[in-house]
């Protein structure tokens, strides 16, 4: 088992992390910036390392800052969490050149599902459905852009292989505005990410966004957990995720489950990862893989009794899977509705000092949330204070507990978006279930 961890992020993430740690007799670093002295997790840790300024490029993204905290601190191996350096392939091998332990898969791994060209190759070799498309990068060749585009069938979307968090992405409709769309793709993608190879995928107009949460041991052992549903989104933001997705044909849901597995063992994945996909009409199609923790991981924790950080953690000590298939017995229903620092209508960030703070509870509610009365919320960093965790025997049942559980909250000092939460828990067709990946904006208007 680890002894020492380094967590390396922040908010309610990093306090996740810690809390598995401490469950399992692992001790914990917290590496904050200056901004975050005050966190509930470094304030909870065994020992703090201040890496940086308030700046994320000088402290949450500052490589050899992190690695420096790690040797100063002996600690054996870091938690990357979500977003920062959770999936740069360049900082876990300099993690793993330095003696230290990645929480995560390999880099290899990593650079394969970072560059979507890569990821969708491995996962036709691995039997996992794709949206149709140009299976590889789009060439110089008008011709044979034009030839593909005809065999997808329009609308079809020219996406960045380097692509991420929904830039570098355009949408054609008709053959004439192919050939300019690549061209003016390829040139965002190489300012945006350095990299200006793009691809082609048919354009799916109505589809919602479900994903499969997998864990792997890296020694030819690999599990699903399910899947969760999150297509209420804004700007490609997910806003209310929920688990099981609702409405799925159990044998388009088994079919697409068994390819995730079979498709960890094939590459070698190590720890938790999601497999994302837009599903239409019945169908899944592959997107993308995200090779860290997610935002939405309780929904599936609820469901399937399954600790998943503290698995990440069992995983990175080398130990085996403990957890079979079989094992495994999907109960009941679960939402997560994020509680964002911003206004519910103009989605302006309020940073700033929480004056009061209380949070919901009783039985099914769970809250992952750092913040406390006299917290200040920083303006350096993403919005995001606090998921509110509902569970109920059905989908009627957990979100009942959800609207009881955001009428209890109430945070005081700071703007927050519950008001647009408690909207949506009410809303008519949300609560129907399987609603699209447009319908938020849609209903906000935008
Ligand atoms: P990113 O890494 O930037 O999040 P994704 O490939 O996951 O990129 O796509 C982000 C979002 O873009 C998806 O959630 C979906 O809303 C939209 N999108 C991507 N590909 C397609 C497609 N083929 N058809 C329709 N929408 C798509």
């Amino acid at each position: 088992m680890l002894d020492k961890v380094l967590i390396a992020n922040r908010g309610e993430i990093a306090l996740r992390i810690l809390r598995a740690c401490k469950e399992l007799g692992i001790k914990t670093v917290a590496a904050h910036s200056k901004a975050d002295a005050s966190l509930k997790h470094v304030l909870l840790a065994d020992e703090t390392i201040c890496i940086g300024p308030n700046s994320s490029a000088q402290s949450y993204l500052n490589v050899p800052a992190i690695i420096s905290a790690m040797e100063i601190s002996n600690a054996q191996a870091v938690h990357p969490g979500y977003g920062f350096l959770a999936e740069n392939a360049d900082f876990a091998e300099q993690v793993e050149k330095s003696g230290f332990t990645f929480i995560g898969p390999t880099a290899d791994v990593i650079r394969i599902m970072g560059d979507k060209v890569a990821a969708i190759d491995a996962m036709i070799k691995s039997g996992v459905p794709t949206v149709p498309g140009s299976n590889g990068p789009l060439t110089d060749d008008a011709a044979r852009s034009k030839r593909i585009g005809l065999e997808v069938g329009y609308p079809v979307i020219i996406k960045a292989a380097a692509g991420g968090g929904g830039r570098g992405m355009r949408v054609v409709r008709s053959e004439n505005e192919l050939i300019n769309a690549i061209q003016v793709t390829k040139a965002e993608a190489k300012a945006a990410f350095g990299d200006g190879t793009v691809y082609m995928e048919k354009f799916l107009e109505n589809p919602r966004h479900v994903e499969v949460q997998v864990l792997a041991d890296g020694q030819g052992n690999a599990i699903h957990l399910g899947d969760r549903d999150c297509s209420l989104q804004r700007r490609h933001q997910k806003v209310l995720e929920e688990a099981p997705a609702p409405g799925i044909p159990e044998d388009a849901r088994n079919g697409v489950l068994k390819a995730c597995v079979d498709a960890c063992i094939e590459i070698g994945y190590r720890g938790a990862g999601t497999f994302e996909f837009l599903y239409e009409d019945g169908c899944f199609f592959f997107i993308e893989m995200n090779t860290r923790v997610q935002v939405e991981h309780p929904v599936t924790e609820m469901i399937s009794g399954v600790d998943i950080v503290k698995e990440q953690l069992l995983i990175a000590s080398g130990e085996k899977l403990s957890i079979r298939q079989e094992d495994i017995t999907f109960r009941g229903h679960s939402f997560e509705c994020r509680i964002n620092a911003e206004d519910s209508t103009t989605f302006m960030p309020s940073p700033g000092k929480i004056t009061a703070y209380h949070a919901p509870g009783g039985n099914g509610v769970r809250v992952d949330s750092h913040i406390y009365a006299g917290y200040t919320v920083p303006p350096h960093y993403d919005s995001l204070v606090g998921k509110i965790i509902t569970y109920g025997k059905d989908r009627d049942a957990a979100l009942s507990r959800m609207a009881n559980a955001l009428d209890e909250l109430h945070i005081e000092g700071i703007k927050t978006n519950t008001e647009l939460q408690r909207d949506l828990v009410c809303d008519t067709e949300f609560r129907k279930g399987c609603v699209n990946i447009h319908y938020l904006e849609k209903k906000l208007g935008l």
